[in-house]
């Protein structure tokens, strides 16, 4: 099996677990949703609309395609509104296996003044080297029309901002999506902070070059997930049943 065939039991509980996760780590609330392409292109898992998300479970999450219709899952469960994120960005970008939408307060402030960027401040931001672009329009992306200009704003990037409104995270796994939201947070956190102390100094290209060269993600994915896993089932907000262990390669 490789991080690309993981058959849909799996992915229902990375699914599952990492929005409980977000949940936990303020994230995610009342809204935000994570999705997983399927293998063979059989649509995508995403919860509905409005099943709670400190309490969505791997067997209730809908299977869509890339058209929005749900195709497999609970009677009477609609998608969220903006599944059009997530139908579009698929389209459009075929290294995207996982995606998260949601609306974290820090990285969003950084939409709302002049003359401050969200930029790649701390290590593991290299991820978003090529840019953070922002998405102008705040309005909610309930439509294919407005998915398809969000997924033009993305471009071939790894997140984008979406102004007054909230963050647009991909990945090539669920665990990836996990930690690369973790960290977009993170980071605006640290540049917000640092910000009040005086003139900020980014990242500079040739540091996130050298730090991506020596940086191995998959073994940093399989850290964290393990560490976040390993707490919600202590915690109590993931179930022990739930299939979560990694294999080797993903
Ligand atoms: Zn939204």
């Amino acid at each position: 099996m490789t991080k690309h065939n993981l058959d849909k039991k799996i992915l229902r509980c990375q699914v599952a677990a990492s929005t409980r996760i977000m949940n936990a780590e303020g994230l995610i609330d009342y809204s935000g949703h994570i999705s997983a392409r399927l293998p063979e292109n059989y649509g995508f898992l995403i919860q509905s609309f409005d099943d709670s998300r400190a309490t969505v479970s791997p067997e209730e999450l809908l299977i869509c395609d890339f058209d929005a219709n749900v195709i497999e899952g609970p009677p009477n469960k609609a998608p969220p509104r903006e599944i059009f994120i997530h139908t579009e960005i698929y389209k459009k970008r075929s290294d995207v296996w996982a995606i998260g939408h949601f609306h974290p307060e820090t990285a969003t402030m950084f939409t709302l003044v002049e003359d401050r960027p969200l930029i790649p401040v701390k290590n593991h931001a290299a991820r978003w080297s090529e840019g953070i672009p922002t998405h102008l329009d705040p309005g909610h992306v309930n439509s294919v029309e407005k998915g398809e200009a969000l997924a033009e704003t993305l471009g071939r990037c790894h997140a984008a901002l979406i102004r007054a409104h909230g963050v647009v995270v991909t990945a090539e796994t669920v665990p990836g999506l996990l930690v690369d939201s973790i960290h977009f947070e993170e980071n605006a956190q640290t540049l917000f902070r640092a910000a009040s102390l005086g003139e900020v100094k980014g990242l500079s290209s040739a540091e996130m070059a050298g730090f991506k060269n020596r940086f191995n993600r998959d073994a940093h994915i399989r850290k964290l997930w393990k560490y976040y896993c390993s707490r919600g089932e202590e915690t109590g907000y993931l179930a022990q049943e739930w299939e979560l262990k990694l294999l080797e390669e993903n």
